[in-house]
Formats: structure tokens, sequence, C-alpha cells
């Protein structure tokens, strides 16, 4: 079996995996959210690992596993997401700065005037946005004096939630490729540490940052003694949008996956050469594997299945999420109703975080169908936008989308998608794909499984194949550019 360790932002989840990809055994617990200020976000780090603990004890009593059954473990995380803590205990030295924090708001939009934004992007294929691990960094080490002192004496370590993790299991201060990536302390074209950028952001001190490591490999052993009895090499890492391409198995130039959740993460593999991302679109690394780095492009769309809660909170006019998919098939054609969400602003491909959300096309006739299709059509729509930039941009085009995700279960939807796209969406058929990355990259990193098996732990899928006209889908595009173009334009200049 293999043991994957999911540790998400809302809480930690961990599965036991047969080497077929099928599952054994599984336990969650959530942790708390701390919001100190406006727009900050924070998590207790020693919570996390004893829900982390937890959870794979839960989980290796429930597959009743001995010592010896299990012989891989991966990791896969929220990313960006900052972690400082003791050289020695591994003992937090502050609470974790979240992805979701905007603290370093101000310091972004200073580096930003001072023109440094096109530097940033061409080493690190990320954005000047408070996102970002190293903007954290530097936030930290300003404001903690004793925590500064500690850091150049060589006493704290910094770095993503694997890198912690990995600490606390193994005792190695290490963190794999793609999560080092999302740093923006990385050149992810030479593959280490930018010392540039550690420059740039402050003076990080390079040595207080862990070591890059494959994605796949042996990292090294959990102490049996303090992991349930269970000596697991640690053998697979990756941040959690790349560990569900991995297991969605994209493992070509120009394989994509859409995960659809709140929001949605677009991500398409870009093979084996970085080149800067086109505008409102990020690189990454997916994974290294050996010395050998794959990149992806990513694209995040900030509301898509969060609009189907807002009809049901919000407006009150659906019971469920699952009913909007009954509502929207009521109806032959949208009636030129469009829905843009951006009600937290527009993400990729535009990155306008001052647009807010429009429903247009309204008439005497329009029903709470009209609503939910539209809801669901926008979700499509942003996908197609991000796809679209990523052609033009790179020349990939997609011979197929795979999905996962809360809302790959409205058939309408998918249906809706694979015509609009004019490709067939192929959904996966569990929702653990960032932890079945995971667990693959573990397989492949001990020994286990080869990368010819990867994706067939997948399972069956289903397909959507596209059915819809060439003018219908042109006239659906168009209504919706026009109603995204009123939105761009309200938002000002
Ligand atoms: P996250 O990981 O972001 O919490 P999930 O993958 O659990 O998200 O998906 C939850 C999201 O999917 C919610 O925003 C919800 O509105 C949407 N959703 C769930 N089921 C459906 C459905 N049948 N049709 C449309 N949207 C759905």
């Amino acid at each position: 079996m293999i043991l994957a360790i999911d540790q998400g932002t809302t809480g930690t989840r961990a599965l036991l995996f047969e080497l077929d990809g099928r599952v054994r055994a599984s336990a969650y617990r959530e942790h708390r959210q701390r919001f100190p200020r406006p727009g900050w976000v924070e998590h207790d780090l020693t919570e996390i690992w004893e829900r982390t603990l937890a959870v794979c004890g839960e989980a290796l009593a429930g597959a009743g596993a001995r010592p010896g059954q299990v012989q891989a473990l991966g990791i896969t995380n929220q990313r960006e997401t900052l972690c400082a803590f003791d050289a020695d205990s591994g003992e937090p030295l502050a609470p974790a700065i979240v992805w979701q924090d905007r603290r370093t708001a101000e310091r972004c939009a200073q580096l930003r005037e001072a023109g440094h934004e096109a530097r940033v992007r061409e080493l690190t294929g990320l954005l000047l946005d408070p996102y970002f691990t190293a903007t954290k960094i530097a936030w930290l080490l300003e404001q903690d004096a004793e925590l500064a002192q500690r850091a150049r004496r060589g006493r704290a370590r910094f770095g993503t939630i694997d890198s912690y993790l990995a600490f606390r299991l193994c005792g190695e201060h290490v963190s794999d490729a793609s999560n080092a990536s999302r740093t923006a302390l990385m050149d992810i074209r030479g593959g280490g540490w930018s010392e540039e950028l550690c420059e740039l952001f402050g003076g990080i001190p390079i040595g207080a940052l862990p070591e890059i490591c494959p994605s796949a490999g042996v990292i090294g052993r959990t102490s049996a003694e303090r992991f349930h009895g269970h000596a697991i090499p640690l053998a697979g890492i990756a941040g959690d949008q790349q560990a569900a391409l991995f297991a969605h198995g994209c493992l070509r130039e120009g394989d994509a996956k859409n995960t659809y959740g709140t929001g949605s993460f677009l991500l398409v593999n870009a093979g084996s050469s970085f080149a800067p991302p086109p505008e409102g679109l990020l690189e990454t690394i997916a994974w290294r594997l050996g010395d050998r780095d794959t990149f992806a492009l990513e694209g995040s769309i900030f509301v898509t299945g969060a609009a189907i809660q807002w009809l049901r909170d919000g407006l009150a006019i659906i019971a469920d999420a699952a009913e909007s998919e009954a509502l929207a098939s009521s109806l032959a054609d949208n009636e030129g109703v469009y829905f843009v969400p951006a009600l937290t602003g527009l993400g990729s491909p535009r990155f306008l975080p001052e647009a807010r959300g429009s429903i247009s096309g309204l008439t005497r006739g329009s029903t709470r169908a009209h609503l939910a299709r539209a809801a669901l059509e926008a979700i499509a729509y942003q996908s197609a936008d991000v796809i679209d930039a990523v052609a033009a941009q790179r020349g990939l085009v997609l011979a197929e989308l795979r999905v996962d995700g809360g809302a790959s279960a409205n058939r309408f939807l998918m249906q809706f998608q694979a015509d609009i796209l004019g490709i067939p969406v192929v959904v996966a058929p569990h929702a653990e794909m960032t932890a079945l990355g995971a667990a693959a990259l573990a397989g492949l990193g001990a020994g286990l499984i080869g990368e010819q098996e990867i994706s067939g732990l997948l399972g069956a899928t289903q397909r959507y194949e596209p059915q819809m006209d060439e003018g219908t889908r042109a006239r659906l595009r168009a209504g919706w550019a026009r109603a995204l173009a009123g939105v761009i334009a309200a938002a000002g200049p």
C-alpha cells in the first residue's frame, strides 16, 4: 500500500491506496482558520502537525496496516503557505501565513512600481502578488527581530507546508521542485534558489530555505516511534494542483486538466522547456523526475462553483448545487442571458481585481432557470477563455480536457464544456485526485510502479463528446464576450 497525505487549506486527509489505485482507507480532519486582522489568514502549524499524525493513524488503523505493509508515503499540500520552524526541533516559530493572506499587498505594489515585475516574471513564471511565499518571508523577517537573528545564525528554517511536514516526519529539510516553484524565490529555468530574488525580497538567507528535491524519489523515512510504528519511505511530494495534473495522467505536452471547485485551476503540461508565460497565466514546475523538470501553464479562475453557491446562499433560488443541473437543462438555450461571476474580481486570463459581476440580457420571461443556466455556462466560458489564451500564445492545441472537482458531477456543465471547447471532456471517477497524484509520485519514487502505469491508476473515466454545431458555439461565445467586455469596461480604465 501507499499512504498519501493531502494537507489542504481547510483540512488534512490521509488515504491508503492499493498499488492499483483503489482506496483502502481514509481519514480527514479540519483545522482552524485564523483571521487576526482584515486580509490576514493564518494556520497553527502545531495543530496541522497533530491533525496530520491523527489522520495517518486513523487511515493506517482503518486498513489494518501492519508495519512493512505500507511501502511508500507521498505528500501533497496547499501551496505557497509559509512555515517558519526551529532548525533542530521543527517546532513552529510563527503562525503559518496562508496563501490567501493579503498582508504583503503594499510591499508587492512597491516592488511593482519600482519596475521589478518583468524580472520576477522572467525568473519565476509568477507575478508580484501577496499570494506567493517570498514577500511573506520578508514580512516575517522584518516584523520579528528574534526570528531574523535566528535565521541569520542558521537556527530557523523556512519553507512551504511540504517542507514542514517532511521535516517533522523524516527530519529532512527539503521541498520538491513543484512547491519550490511557487515561492517566487526559485529561478525556475536554472532549477535552484535565486540569490538575486532572495536579495530583491529583502535579504532572505538562502541557507534557511530547504534543499530542492525531485518530486519522486526516496527522501527519508518516518520514525517508527513517532509514526504509529511505521517506518515508511517518504518518496513523493507535489503541490496540490500539480499532483492532480499527474494523477490525471497529463504527462505529455498539451495534456490539460481543470479542477472545478470553489474556483477553477486549469493546468496544461507545457513540456520540458520554460518560457515566461503569456499575460494572465502563470508558469510553474509541474514535477521534477530525476533531474528533468516538466513545466505547466496555469490559469486560476476565482469564481466557478462559488457562483452556484451564490445562487443557493446569496439569492436562495436553488436548494442545493445539484439542482442547478435540472434547472439549466429545462431550457433549450440561454435565450441571451449571461452571468459574468466576477464576484471577487476577474482571474485568468484577465487579472482585474476591481471587476464586479453582472447579469445581462434579462427579459420579462427570465426565470431562475435562466440564472442557473447562465451560471453554469459561465464556468465553461471562463475555462474556454483560459484555454484560448494558452493556445494563442503557445500554439498548444488540446486534444481533450480532463476534469475533476465538485462541479464535475454536473452533467449539463460537462456536456456544455465539451460543446463550447469542441473537444471531449473526460471526468475523473474520484474526488481525491490530489492524493492520488501524491500516491502515484511516491509509488514511482519508491520503484513500486512505472511511469507507463500512472494513467491506469485513475480507473474508469466518463467521457463527454462535443455535439454543438459551429454556428451555435460562435453565437454563444460572442454573447459571452460582449457580456465580459461590459464588465471590464465598468471596472474603469
Ligand atoms: P473546493 O475543493 O474548492 O472546496 P469542491 O471540489 O468540493 O470545492 O467543490 C465544491 C464546489 O462545487 C462548490 O462551489 C459547489 O457550488 C460546486 N458544486 C458541487 N456540486 C455541484 C453540482 N452538482 N453542480 C454545480 N456545482 C456544484
